[in-house]
């Protein structure tokens, strides 16, 4: 009696333990997944943009391309900026072709700006354009987010110039206004 009892004991912390096991297995897996850091994906080459999206960068004006470039690539580890093309509160424009800089994104690489706001990623049909700032826009940043669209609509068969989503771009860019003008 006393030596099966022993035997039980002996099993059934055999299967206790396995299961225990098990668990720090999966657990170490999970772990493994998600801290690990992710490998940059490999941006699809886009031949023609259908249209344009505008962002704003949501922060204050004197923020800066490589702080924008620098959060793309190396917090959220992307292969490039986020956006084609970036325009500071001096009018300057940052983009391949413009003012060119460290991690700027090809303008044949679908970019990465507008994965949501819509029911499907525009990131390989529409090109994106990012105004540094918050809710005011000097007059020279819109000037030039005009002709850039104008530039744009020159060289690539665009169809519309849209918003991101209800919040971006905030308050100040007339995303509407020049569609309307622009494109109708
Ligand atoms: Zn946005």
């Amino acid at each position: 009696m006393h030596h099966e009892d022993k035997i039980d004991i002996a099993y059934a912390g055999g299967i206790g333990g396995i299961v225990i096991l098990i668990i720090l297995i999966l657990l170490a897996v999970l772990c493994l997944r998600c801290c690990a850091p992710k490998p940059a994906e490999a941006a699809e080459t886009v031949s023609a943009w259908q249209g344009i999206v505008v962002h704003h960068s949501g922060t204050n004006p004197t923020h800066t391309v490589s702080s924008i470039t620098r959060y793309h690539t190396k917090t959220k580890r992307w292969e490039y900026c986020g956006y084609h093309f970036i325009i500071d509160q001096n009018g300057i424009v940052y983009g391949q072709g413009y003012t060119e800089f460290d991690g700027m994104r090809p303008i044949n690489k679908a970019g990465a700006h507008a994965r949501t706001g819509k029911p499907r990623s525009r990131n390989a049909t529409h090109t994106g354009i990012c105004l540094i700032g918050n809710n005011h826009f000097s007059e020279i940043q819109l000037k030039t987010l005009r002709i850039l669209c104008m530039e744009l609509i020159a060289e690539y068969p665009i169809e519309s110039i849209e918003r991101h989503h209800n919040a971006c771009p905030g308050k100040g860019i007339d995303v509407e206004g020049l569609s309307e003008g622009l494109l109708k």
